[in-house]
Formats: structure tokens, C-alpha cells, sequence
């Protein structure tokens, strides 16, 4: 991983204001946006173990799966290229093709040759035959998962909870993450922390189910809170009051936010917290998970 150095730890920095003071509690937010110019967010600490066992493993090619938007496909493909492995992107949508995303056509001229499917194709996405045929179509590669969500994922995300335990000087009450596959929030639970959870995609429900798959059994979810109704209409969908809520959020911290996931996060944070959901003196730490690629490009 030395090509992919970060910049870590990342900054941690309070966020104050009337809401937060009205009810006691102290935010912070943790600034995993700043952590690599192109292996963003989140998706740096999903993808170090990933990258660092394909590797050792000797893979000379990348496959991974993603959609339209995928912040995930957009830092493999910088990744891939950083580390000398060629990658492959199975791409959700034959439509797609046509008519290049800035973030598929961001991951094309990093060298990613994208393959574009049926959606019926790619709901096999995790099947164990569709992967044997896809390694042998595409010279035998290291296989990572939809949003780089995988046990590996899991390890390098669990690093940020000492990382802000050391910069806090104590552990948060809680951990907030936007959710997409759940992986962050996942590797957060992993190592026993509290963690807030907001889907960015409608219907979340289902994330619960998959967090304990990920979790494999070797933690409950009972630390975990799955908040649901924050999606504004479901994934890369947003309204005008979400974008009104990020640009005043921009304003007060000088801090930018994107619509897909951070947006949405913080948007249920403090109506949360305004709702009196937490207890005075209760610390709670927000991750900015990256994704600023994707800001209203979608
Ligand atoms: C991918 C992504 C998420 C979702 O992460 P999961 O581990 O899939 O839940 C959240 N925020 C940003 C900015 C992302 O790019």
C-alpha cells in the first residue's frame, strides 16, 4: 500500500452549534474526505486489505462490481492503476454504455476496462458459479465485492476506532456512517463500537440482515442503530431540501458535504439530535466517508 499512502490519522474537529448546544451532546466529525485525493473516504480503508492480500496473492488483475455512481469502482480504478494491477469493472446497467457517468468515465482513462450488464446479471453479483466464470473470462482476479465490502473491508475500517479513541482521548458514545452496503458500519461494530447507521438507499431494512451476515457471528448488531427513513427518495436521489441542508451545513462549518451519502447522514444526525435522541454530555463522532467525486455530478 505505499503507492496509496494516506494521510492518517485524518482530522478529527468539533462541530458546535445552537442544536448541538441545546442538547448537551459534543459532535465531532471525522475527516476521512481527506485521507487520499482519489482512494477516498471510506473506500481507502475498505480497499487496503483488499489490495494489500491481492498482492501477496500475486493477482495481476482487479475485478470488482459497481454501479453508474460507484465511488467504489471510481477508487479502484485510481487504486489499480497506483499499484500496477490492471481492473475490471462489472458495470449495473447494459444502458450505460452509451452514455458514460463522469465517474465511469473518470475509471475508463484511469484503465479500467468496464464491462457493462443486465441487471439480472449483475444480481448474481456475489453467486459462486458467476464468480468462477468471471475469473476465468478475466484472467484470474482478485475479486472484490460491490462496494469493496468483505471480511478484509471490515478489518480496515475497525483502524478508525482506535485511531479517534486516541485523538478523543476516550471513546465516543457513538459512531455515525452513512450506509450503502453497510460494510463501514460493519468494521465499526466489529470492534464493539456504538454506530449510528443511516441508509442512503430507500428500503434500507435490509442492511440490518447483511451487517450481521458481515459480522459473521462474531459480534451481535445489538450496538448497532439502523435509521431508515433518511434516503430522499432512495440512492443518488436527493430533493432540494437535502441540497438546501448541505449548503447551509458548507456555510456554518466550512466543511462540504455530498448529496449521495454525507448529506443524508447529517441531515439525520440533527434532526436527531434536535429530536432529543441523545443524553446530555453523550459524544458522538460522524465520519465524512469521502465520496466528493460524486458531488451533484449525478
Ligand atoms: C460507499 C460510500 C458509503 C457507503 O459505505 P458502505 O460501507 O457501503 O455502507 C458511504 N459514504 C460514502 C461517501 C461512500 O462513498
Amino acid at each position: 500500500m505505499d503507492l496509496l499512502s494516506a494521510a492518517l490519522p485524518t482530522p478529527i474537529q468539533e462541530l458546535s452549534n445552537a442544536i448541538t448546544q441545546k442538547a448537551g451532546i459534543r459532535l465531532y466529525i471525522k475527516r476521512d474526505d481527506l485521507i487520499h485525493p482519489t482512494v477516498s473516504g471510506n473506500k481507502w480503508r475498505k480497499l487496503k486489505y483488499n489490495l494489500s492480500e491481492a498482492q501477496s496473492q500475486r493477482h495481476t488483475h482487479l475485478l470488482t462490481f459497481g454501479g453508474a455512481f460507484s465511488n467504489h469502482l471510481y477508487a479502484v480504478a485510481a487504486a489499480g492503476k497506483a499499484l500496477g494491477f490492471e481492473t475490471i469493472g462489472i458495470v449495473r446497467g447494459e444502458e450505460l454504455a452509451d452514455k458514460l457517468s463522469p465517474t465511469l468515465l473518470f475509471c475508463e482513462n484511469q484503465g479500467m476496462q468496464l464491462h457493462f450488464v443486465s441487471r439480472v446479471e449483475y444480481k448474481r453479483k456475489n453467486a459462486d458459479d458467476y464468480l468462477q466464470e468471471l475469473a476465468v473470462n478475466f484472467n484470474n482476479p482478485f475479486i472484490i465485492p460491490e462496494g469493496g465490502t468483505s471480511a478484509f473491508a471490515l478489518k480496515g475500517v475497525a483502524e478508525m476506532v482506535p485511531e479517534v479513541i486516541a485523538q478523543l482521548g476516550k471513546a465516543p458514545n457513538y459512531f455515525a456512517v452513512a450506509a450503502g452496503t453497510g460494510g463501514t458500519a460493519a468494521g465499526l461494530l466489529s470492534v464493539g463500537a456504538n454506530v449510528l447507521a443511516f441508509s442512503a438507499l430507500k428500503g434500507g431494512g435490509f442492511l440490518e440482515h447483511d451487517i450481521a451476515d458481515l459480522l459473521n457471528g462474531h459480534c451481535s448488531i445489538s450496538n448497532l442503530q439502523l435509521f431508515t427513513d433518511y434516503h430522499f427518495g432512495g440512492y443518488a436521489k436527493w430533493t432540494p431540501e437535502l441540497i438546501a441542508f448541505m449548503n447551509e451545513f458548507q456555510q456554518e462549518f466550512d466543511i462540504q458535504l455530498e448529496q449521495v451519502y454525507t448529506a443524508k447522514m447529517f441531515f439525520g444526525l440533527f434532526d436527531l439530535i434536535s429530536k432529543k435522541h441523545f443524553h446530555n454530555g453523550e459524544t458522538i463522532v460522524a465520519v465524512h466517508t469521502g465520496g466528493m467525486q460524486g458531488l451533484l455530478t449525478v
